[in-house]
């Protein structure tokens, strides 16, 4: 049940569209992407719905992009906070306060061995930027491996390992961050349809007859030319996302990261996951991406979910790598802030609570499944892929060519979905992917509406198409 708007009719007059639209071309960062031709003036949130001014409701299937993990202004999270507020904001992490020390027990007890040592940061930039510096203090090397069409922040370090050109600004500083293929069984050079014909290989669980497995063994090699031609012989590590976010929930074949992780090692390098879209339950199946792989990492980061919107995020490591870095001093104000601590731990319980890690894996493999029958329908939608209520829907001209459904087509179903109550994100390197990543909570009858609308949407397509 929502509750009433807080309001007041002179308020709402002072945050009238027309008003709101003017101050953000004016005066906000004017490079920052905004959604939709009417961009939408949100009013109030409530788990999975958000409300506009207007008194509109959208199924928000975004999540703040991959980030209200428990439902937006979760009641328990929201009165955790509000307590919070009231007693103590800040004092940094030079002091002790219960908050802190119980957050981070609590957080390592998610985590397997050795993985035991925490650091709280503010953003997945700054997380991932202490990663990489981490693997070069710990290993003494300076080259790190990653993925194209991966990302991993937008501060100058984090940018050498965000392989999406746009974001790099053409001033970057990528040295000693080596880009390696993508082992993407759609749109990469092995793979391709014979993996993911059917329903039944249900979305590559890969109960693979060749496919994945046969295109993995062919990215293996091609990561093993990268090591052995692109960087020197001893590496500070490797990183990747368990399934690239940004990218459109790129999934690599099933053995692929087990495989790099070994090669990663031979070579002295350290690897890192980076699970700031895939950890806290996103992929359903486990609480973190990584054991998807049946992977343990040197190195974890995360952000997003982990604060359900509030500004925080952690790197978990070893003791041996954090040891490394006690030799000197390692410092940032705002990490481990009691509020944050606060938020992280009612987070961590909402998650354990609501059994949303359950109900990612169920309406998850749901949603997938039906996403997949609209994918036998319509020739546009290329591949259907994903885990948990992580889904990537990549739109194709047809599913021969592969070719990117260009914005033009891609927008009018992307508005059309959202004129019928349904906030859908965007991604790839193409921008050709749809990304369903919807707060944990949302129901069975959410998702069955979602893809009613998601199919309203592909329908008027046809019609635009058929019209022209
Ligand atoms: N890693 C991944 C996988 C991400 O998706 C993002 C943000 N999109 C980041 C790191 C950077 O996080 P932030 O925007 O909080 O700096």
């Amino acid at each position: 049940k929502m509750p009433p708007c807080d309001f007041s009719p002179e308020e709402y007059e002072s945050y009238s569209y027309e008003r709101m639209l003017k101050i953000r071309k004016q005066n906000l960062s004017p490079s920052l992407n905004m959604y939709y031709k009417k961009p939408l003036l949100l009013h109030q949130g409530h788990m999975q719905w958000l409300f506009d001014y207007e008194g509109r409701r959208y199924l928000d299937l975004f999540a703040g992009i991959v980030t209200v993990n428990v439902g937006h202004c979760h009641p328990k999270v929201t009165a955790a906070a509000q307590k919070q507020l009231g007693r103590l904001w800040h004092t940094t992490n030079i002091y002790m306060h219960p908050s802190i020390q119980e957050y981070v027990e609590k957080l390592t007890a998610l985590l397997p061995d050795p993985l035991k040592v925490v650091y709280l940061t503010n953003s997945g930039s700054e997380a991932n930027d202490l990663a990489m510096f981490m693997a070069r203090v710990y290993t003494h090397n300076f080259d790190l491996i990653c993925f194209r069409g991966g990302y991993h922040g937008a501060s100058p370090y984090t940018l050498g390992l965000t392989s999406i050109g746009s974001y790099k600004h053409g001033v970057a500083n990528g040295f000693g961050c080596q880009t390696t293929m993508l082992p993407d069984v759609f749109r990469g050079i092995w793979g391709g349809s014979h993996c993911r014909d059917s329903l039944v290989q249900t979305i590559r669980k890969c109960s693979c007859s060749q496919g994945c497995c046969e295109a993995n063994d062919r990215y293996i090699e091609q990561f093993k030319d990268t090591l052995s031609t692109c960087v020197p012989k001893a590496i500070a590590g490797f990183i990747a996302e368990p399934i690239q976010g940004v990218n459109g929930a790129i999934q690599y074949p099933k053995r692929f990261l087990k495989e790099a992780f070994q090669l990663v090692r031979e070579r002295g390098g350290v690897c890192i996951a980076d699970e700031v879209q895939t950890g806290f339950g996103r992929t359903g199946s486990h609480f973190w991406g990584f054991q998807t792989h049946g992977v343990v990492p040197d190195i974890v980061t995360m952000a997003k979910g982990i604060g359900n919107g509030f500004p925080m995020a952690a790197v978990v490591t070893t003791p041996e790598i954090a040891n490394s870095l006690a030799q000197n001093l390692h410092f940032n104000t705002f990490g481990g802030n009691p509020m944050a601590c606060v938020v992280g731990s009612a987070v961590l319980d909402a998650i354990a609570e609501d059994g949303l890690q359950k109900n990612s894996e169920e309406v998850g493999a749901y949603m997938l499944l039906e996403f997949a029958k609209l994918r036998e329908k319509f020739e546009i939608i290329g591949d259907v892929r994903g885990r948990g209520l992580m889904i990537g829907i990549e739109m194709v001209k047809n599913k021969d060519s592969r070719q990117p459904l260009p914005d033009e087509e891609m927008s009018p179903i992307w508005e059309d979905c959202k004129d019928m109550g349904v906030l859908i994100g965007r991604g790839g390197i193409y921008n050709q992917t749809f990304r369903v990543k919807p707060p944990l909570c949302i129901t069975k009858q959410d998702a069955a509406f979602a893809v009613e609308v998601f199919h309203a949407a592909l329908m008027r397509h046809l019609e635009r198409t058929a019209a022209n």
